[in-house]
């Protein structure tokens, strides 16, 4: 068993990051809620993961997990390429030194600016329809330039237990696995510049059995796919998945069936096409644990038998924590008193924000340190779909403060 988990120090009963008090930090910072993401973590992170994967795997980030600039030049040092979802992740992405052949772009809806833009720093454009392999050509035959391409093909199989489903059935995402040797016969004609094949089926998943199972079929889907169409592929992009433990009774992904796994699909896939690269992107397994979100407890009161901490934090924030972004039924983040971490758990509380909906919850009947106005309340596991995927603007609360440490 190979099980990550990420470990927050603590002194004289505060929690630390990168060895300075989150009291300290707060305070810096002019009362306004933070994120906090921990470099070292991250290196760590991946240090530990490449020991797993060898060298049997490209490992590519997701920018859209977290795409602070510092963060995304940071994991540009300790990675392989860049996944970008939009023009505004693809300018971050190309600010670094990772080569624009390692940086992808994919997702539905493309514009024409941001395929124009695309075609000029020569990143690879992971196509997700015919009609946007088409418009991509014309594009590049304006331009005069022969765009690096990939096809994102939708499997007719989906990632099982997973938090989100990207696959499998009718999507927005890709191209139907039964079109795809079509697909790839069309961008030739075209004379695009075929780089590859990618299959991403789901993501948030912590059955190492269910991520191998995806990432073996598309695997064999990529093959078969390449082989009906009579081209080479300098890589297959398999997606990832690998979740992290959010909730009580959640387990870390057992990482060593997962590099073996992957191991023997780079030798069939090098089998048929040497110098071909196996390709898998990750977001929140790199980062997600790297964050804290910190606010602070603003009032306390107790309505009906039930005490409330109400804080200056909440969903406009951290839309993930309130189970409001993607969630079925709600479950509790690991939400700690940051600076009480030395006493014992004394009351169970409601943790909520200051929103005027009944959504806004930051921790639903959890057992704490009896915690007073001026303590703060830290949420562990906010590296990942946290600032930028949460409707800050609602309710006109300021916006939290993203530091690096
Ligand atoms: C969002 C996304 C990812 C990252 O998912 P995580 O759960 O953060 O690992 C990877 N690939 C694609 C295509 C995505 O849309």
């Amino acid at each position: 068993m190979k099980q990550l988990q990420v470990v927050w120090e603590v002194r004289d009963g505060v929690i630390l990051a990168g060895g300075k008090s989150v009291l300290d930090l707060y305070r810096e910072h002019d009362d306004r809620p933070l994120y906090v993401y921990d470099l070292d973590k991250i290196s760590d992170r991946i240090s530990q993961l490449r020991s797993v994967l060898a060298d049997s795997a490209k490992l590519h980030y997701a920018v859209k997990a977290n795409p602070h600039p510092e963060v995304v030049a940071h994991m540009a040092t300790l990675v392989d390429g860049l996944d970008v979802a939009s023009a505004g992740e693809l300018e971050i992405a190309v600010a670094t030194q990772i080569p624009p052949e390692e940086i992808s772009f994919a997702g539905p809806g493309k514009t024409d600016r941001e395929l124009e833009r695309a075609i000029g720093a020569g990143i690879v454009v992971n196509v997700e329809s015919e009609n946007e392999l088409r418009r991509l050509a014309s594009i590049a035959d304006v331009i005069g330039t022969r765009p690096r391409v990939a096809i994102r093909i939708n499997p007719d199989f989906e990632l099982k237990s997973s938090g989100m489903r990207m696959s499998g059935g009718p999507k927005p995402f890709g191209i139907d696995a039964e079109r795809a040797v079509e697909a790839i016969g069309e961008l030739r004609r075209l004379a695009l510049d075929f780089q590859g094949l990618h299959i991403f089926c789901g993501s948030q998943n912590l059955r190492a059995d269910a991520i191998c199972e995806a990432q073996s079929k598309s695997m064999d889907l990529a093959l078969a796919t390449c082989e009906a169409a009579g081209v080479t592929p300098r890589f297959v992009n398999v997606g990832g998945g690998l979740g992290i433990p959010y909730f009580p009774g959640d387990e870390p992904v057992d990482l060593e069936p997962v590099g073996d796994n992957l191991a023997g699909l780079k030798s069939r896939l090098r089998s048929a096409h040497p110098g071909s690269d196996v390709v898998v992107e990750l977001g929140r397994f790199l980062v997600g644990e790297a964050g804290l979100y910190v606010c602070r407890v603003v009032d306390r009161k107790v309505s009906r038998g039930q005490t409330y901490l109400i804080t200056n934090g909440g969903l406009h924030h951290h839309l993930a924590l309130s189970g409001n972004f993607g969630q079925i039924i709600r479950k509790n983040y690991p939400v700690v008193i940051g600076n009480r971490m030395n006493e014992p758990e004394s009351e169970r509380v409601n943790i909520v924000g200051p929103l005027c909906t009944p959504l806004d919850i930051l921790g639903d009947k959890v057992s704490l340190p009896r915690a007073e106005p001026g303590d703060l309340v830290v949420v562990k596991q906010s590296g990942a779909y946290g600032f930028t995927a949460s409707p800050h603007l609602f309710l006109s609360h300021p916006a939290p403060v993203e530091i690096i440490v």
